[in-house]
């Protein structure tokens, strides 16, 4: 066994032999992978192991298409061929006409990506899969290369390869335990010897924590029991002259596919249940979970009657094995939150379809430090402090309940609600307030303007309208007041601090007291990093603020950067202060009636920072506004904040005062063209492309990202366009199109009530991007005409936020 070497991937499941293969493809093959007992004696053996394309964003489709091309020449390499029945094909079954719109927008959102499925009426699915009724049916989305693989094949030709290219497997080599060193590097302890290394990757399955523990790592991952059953051949199989294609049904809870002559039939039982979570014996080894039918029996009542073939087959064997899950359902593939050089590929709920995937984009990003598509959906750190294994196991039952059932658009289910609130949060609720989450805060949408409104979720504009374009309407006219919690901020001090921060960004920083900047950080490639509001309280104090989510990862990246010699101080305030937002024509009276300050615009001009009172509470405020509108955020301790509430609403009853949600913020920053981390500014673009040229000062010395920045090429640009329809917004990752060709991507979209236009913004090929050029937009899959406009749709000269 080595006793040096460049990364250690621990664990030998489909997790990481993918992980360790992509790795020697990246050019590392001074690597190894150890795995406690034999490879795939996880969860890995006993998978239902299909494969599937479907993914609800691009970055899962595009992983899930790289699974299917790399099983796909793996299965046709003479040397070693495994089985892998590649196209079979698959249908996603659907129930109501809200799900099948979903499909449309996904299939638009596929093909950008190069994947087509095919949208199928109910009398099309049972034709393909003539073992189904068409009961409830409203019909399905086809995936033609949707099929399955032999899991334990896969690892070993995975394995294989890295080997033939340099890397090392080691079974029955159980870690013991990890220690961190100085300069970051490791080493990993195992009861055959120590191996030293500058990386490592925790690829552990179920056994995730017992690995975390030796790192001082508590992951966010939880195991539930799965079941299905395998039957005895089934005639009206063995009769067919084709494989029946896979199923999955949102309806009925199960999937299916065929095993030999009989069928593999799965559930997802209502009365689940989680497994492991107070230790897992040592020796559950190669080894499932007691059968236990009674669970399923519900949903068995009704596989029956979706496939009444089943009825009558013999059941062959039953598996029950530990799947694990995450708070929203994707894994954690990444670096792992707080840690130097470690990495991981954690919560693999559908690892066998998604695992060539995951260990392709996590072997890119611990090579490269950045994978080619934005990771964010898969980030560990996309999660903060909240996260852990108790909240985990809430929104895992949640979720395997409605395992093929998807979110639909500002849809937020209640488990483990509420996870983070402040003390205004019973205060907004008694106003009326429909929250939703952001990163585990409850955050107000909108307020209800009757107790008994309901909101209809789906694809098509809804009950909300009205109500969102009434709270916009009183921030346009008068003064609203609404409450932005969990918002990011990091107190940025000592002598160092400005020149720092001025060398990280590839924008101009304002250094003077009393300035605030908006900037951008570019990772090496010169793509876009982080999105911060700077604001100078004093030489030496910078406050940094950004979006509610990305603690973690914005930690991260300013701390690997970190002068070493003690002059720069990170600190946390984000879950000491909550943001109050004043906006409006009269929101400089509100202020003025609460607050002794000076707020004039002299005094006090846009984009501006001070400490000031506000009735009794101390605050820092700033001059900055996301709707477009004259606007204050007021950063207030938390133990103050319901006094600074009680202050503005108290003093706003005479000027008109309303309260607002961040559903009209939505609709007032996509008139002004404002974006959004992690939709609109992605690392798959640099600033240049994303139209954000102004915020680039390339005669700076040096930043961060600079030579990548200036050598970089501009395919695409974002632009903001105008549609031509009043029934439905677009989604994020509805495709563009002209003459039929996808030509760019929607990031955000939503209706413009100050304008009254359908809005929307993305990512379009170059010769789309002068205002007045014409292409379509597929809104719920239908071509819709849309026109390029100026990204700044209200307001252009910004004389409101000026006052
Ligand atoms: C019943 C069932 C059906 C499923 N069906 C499908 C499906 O149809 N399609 C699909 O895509 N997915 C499916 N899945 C999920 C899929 O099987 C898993 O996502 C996948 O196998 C997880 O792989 P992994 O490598 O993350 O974990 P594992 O396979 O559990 O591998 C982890 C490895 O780490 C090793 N390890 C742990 N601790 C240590 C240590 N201290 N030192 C060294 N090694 C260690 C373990 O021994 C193990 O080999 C199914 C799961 C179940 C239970």
């Amino acid at each position: 066994m080595k006793q040096q070497t460049r990364v250690v991937v621990i664990g030998g499941g489909i997790a990481g032999c993918s992980t360790l293969y992509h790795l020697t493809q990246e050019g590392w093959t001074d690597v190894v992978l150890v795995e406690r007992d034999e490879l795939t004696s996880g969860t890995t053996w006993h998978s239902a192991a299909q494969v599937t394309n479907f993914g609800m964003t691009q970055t899962m489709v595009a992983l899930k298409s790289h699974s299917i091309r790399l099983y796909k020449e793996l299965a046709d390499d003479p040397e070693y061929p495994i089985n892998y029945h590649h196209g079979d094909g698959g249908i996603r079954l659907a129930g109501s006409q809200t799900t099948m719109d979903g499909y449309r927008h996904f299939a638009s959102m596929a093909k950008a990506m190069g994947v087509e499925y095919e949208i199928l009426d109910a009398d099309e699915c049972a034709r393909r899969h003539p073992l189904i009724t068409t009961d409830g049916l409203s019909g399905g989305l086809w995936d033609p290369m949707d099929g399955d693989i032999d899991p334990a094949q896969l690892c070993q030709a995975l394995a294989r390869r890295a080997r033939k290219a340099g890397a090392e497997v080691y079974r029955n080599t159980p870690v013991t335990g990890l220690t961190q060193h100085k300069d970051d590097s490791w080493t990993v302890h195992t009861e055959k010897g120590d191996i030293d290394c500058e990386i490592v990757v925790n690829a552990c399955g179920y056994r995730v924590n017992e690995v975390g523990a030796m790192m001082g790592v508590h992951h966010p991952v939880m195991s539930m029991e799965h079941q299905y059953f395998l039957t005895e051949p089934v005639p009206e199989i063995e009769a067919l002259d084709h494989r029946v294609p896979l199923l999955r049904c949102p309806i009925d809870d199960f999937y299916s596919r065929q095993e030999k002559n009989g069928l593999l039939v799965g559930f997802y039982e209502q009365d689940c249940r989680t497994w492991g979570m107070d230790g897992i014996d040592p020796h559950f080894v190669n080894a499932l979970c007691p059968e236990d039918t009674d669970r399923v029996l519900p949903v068995l009542e009704n596989v029956f009657k979706r496939m009444p073939v089943i009825e009558e087959a013999g059941i062959h064997s039953i598996i029950n094995g530990p799947i694990t899950y995450t708070i929203d359902g994707a894994p954690l593939v990444g670096p792992i939150p707080n840690k130097r050089n470690a990495f991981c590929i954690i919560g693999l709920r559908a690892g066998l379809g998604e695992g060539g995937g995951h260990g392709w984009l996590l072997a890119q990003q611990i090579v490269h430090g950045e994978a080619q598509y934005d990771t964010w959906v898969i980030d560990p750190r996309r999660f903060t402090t909240h996260a852990n294994v108790e909240l985990c196991a809430l929104k895992a039952i949640e979720d395997y309940q409605n395992e093929f059932r998807f979110h639909l658009p500002h849809e937020h289910r209640p488990a483990a609600r509420p996870m983070k609130t402040t003390p205004l949060t019973p205060v907004l609720a008694a106003e009326g307030a429909e929250f939703g989450v952001v990163n585990g805060w409850e955050r107000v949408a909108y307020f209800k303007p009757r107790t008994d409104f309901v909101e209809t979720h789906g694809y098509h504009f809804n009950e909300t309208f009205e109500v969102v374009a009434a709270e916009v309407e009183a921030v346009q006219n008068t003064v609203g007041l609404t409450e932005v919690n969990g918002f990011n901020r990091f107190e940025i001090t000592g002598p160092g601090a400005m020149n720092w921060l001025d060398s990280m960004s590839c924008s101009a920083i304002k250094r003077a007291a009393g300035k605030v900047s908006l900037t951008y950080l570019l990772n090496q490639a010169g793509n876009i990093k982080c999105e911060a509001t700077l604001a100078t309280l004093d030489d030496d104090t910078i406050w940094y603020g950004s979006a509610a989510a990305s603690e973690f990862h914005d930690k991260d990246w300013l701390d690997a950067h970190l002068p070493t010699d003690g002059s720069v101080h990170i600190r946390s305030l984000t879950n000491d202060y909550t943001i109050l937002v004043v906006a409006g024509p009269r929101s400089r009276e509100l202020l003025s009636a609460v607050s002794r300050e000076d707020w004039s615009p002299r005094a006090f001009p846009w984009l501006s920072v001070r400490k000031a009172f506000i009735g009794i509470a101390p605050a820092v405020v700033m001059s900055v506004s996301f709707s477009g509108e004259l606007a204050y955020e007021i950063h207030v301790p938390n133990a103050q904040l319901y006094a600074a509430w009680l202050a503005l609403r108290q003093a706003g009853e005479s000027l008109g005062l309303q309260l607002f949600g961040s559903q009209a913020v939505e609709s007032m920053r996509l008139e002004k063209g404002y974006r959004h981390w992690k939709a609109d500014l992605i690392t798959e673009f640099n600033p240049l492309e994303s139209n954000l040229g102004r915020f680039v000062k390339l005669d700076k010395p040096a930043f961060v990202g600079k030579q990548a920045l200036e050598s970089g090429s501009h395919e695409q640009r974002f632009v903001s366009l105008v549609l031509d329809c009043t029934h439905a917004p677009a989604q994020p990752g509805d495709s563009m199109v002209s003459d039929g060709r996808v030509i760019g991507t929607i990031t955000s979209a939503g209706w413009g009530h100050r304008v009254g236009k359908n809005i929307a913004m993305g990512f379009v090929e170059s010769a789309f991007t002068t205002p007045g050029s014409q292409l379509q937009v597929e809104v719920i899959g239908q071509p819709v005409n849309a026109t390029v406009v100026e990204p700044c749709l209200y307001d252009p000269q910004y004389s409101k936020p000026r006052g």
